[in-house]
């Protein structure tokens, strides 16, 4: 029994490392896989613990954090890793521990993913002088965020194709298929700010 539960939590784990670049978001799909089972609750810091978690890193992850989320964060993995009467609680712990001890949960907390995967902080933009307005992008958009018309080689006048910011869901799907890698992905907070100042 003890056994099964060790594998499961190092299950999660990894799965966690290979489906997520972000350490911020490697510890929230940890934490929504470990609430996502039975939770026996014989102990406080874990019970309780791994939801304030949960809570803390969705917002983090959202660009609504701030650095009293990484403190909190922080001071639940060492009570949990303190108090936790299983394995369980306790690996559960020690990974959050050590994601924690790279500085992107901070740049979280001031609005930037630094590996540029939080689709809530990053912003997609179209480089014009790159576009060769195949309108590949356009079709793999699901939200008809694209603006843009394909160029036929007979006919001229075309402009390069734009984002639609506030349709943008910052999926990536059009980075994937662009054949001059002409979309790039910025830090929101640079993008507003490039915004202002333009
Ligand atoms: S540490 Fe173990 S025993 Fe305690 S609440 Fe968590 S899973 Fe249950
Ligand atoms: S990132 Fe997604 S939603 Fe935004 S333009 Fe590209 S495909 Fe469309
Ligand atoms: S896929 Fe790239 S090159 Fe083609 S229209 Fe979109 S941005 Fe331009």
């Amino acid at each position: 029994m003890t056994q099964q539960k060790e594998k499961k939590v190092e299950e999660i784990r990894k799965e966690a490392e290979q489906a997520r670049a972000c350490p911020v978001q490697k510890a929230l799909y940890y934490m929504e896989e470990f609430l996502s089972g039975p939770m026996c609750g014989r102990c406080f810091p874990c019970a309780l613990g791994a939801y304030e978690a949960r809570v803390r890193l969705q917002r983090l992850s959202r660009g609504q954090g701030g650095s009293e989320d990484v403190a909190v964060l922080g001071r639940i993995s060492q009570q949990m890793l303190a108090s936790s009467m299983c394995k369980k609680g306790k690996d559960s712990a020690a990974f959050l521990a050590e994601w924690l001890k790279t500085d992107v949960f901070e740049a979280h907390a001031q609005g930037r993913c630094p590996q540029r995967s939080c689709p809530a902080l990053v912003s997609y933009r179209i480089v014009p002088e790159l576009c060769i307005m195949c309108g590949d992008c356009q079709e793999v958009c699901k939200f008809n965020a694209i603006l843009g018309e394909k160029a036929l080689p007979y006919r001229s006048g075309y402009r390069p194709f734009e984002i639609r910011q506030l349709r943008c869901t910052s999926c990536g799907e059009c980075v994937k298929v662009c054949p001059t890698n002409a979309i790039e992905v910025l830090d929101r907070a640079e993008a507003e700010k490039e915004k202002v100042q333009t």
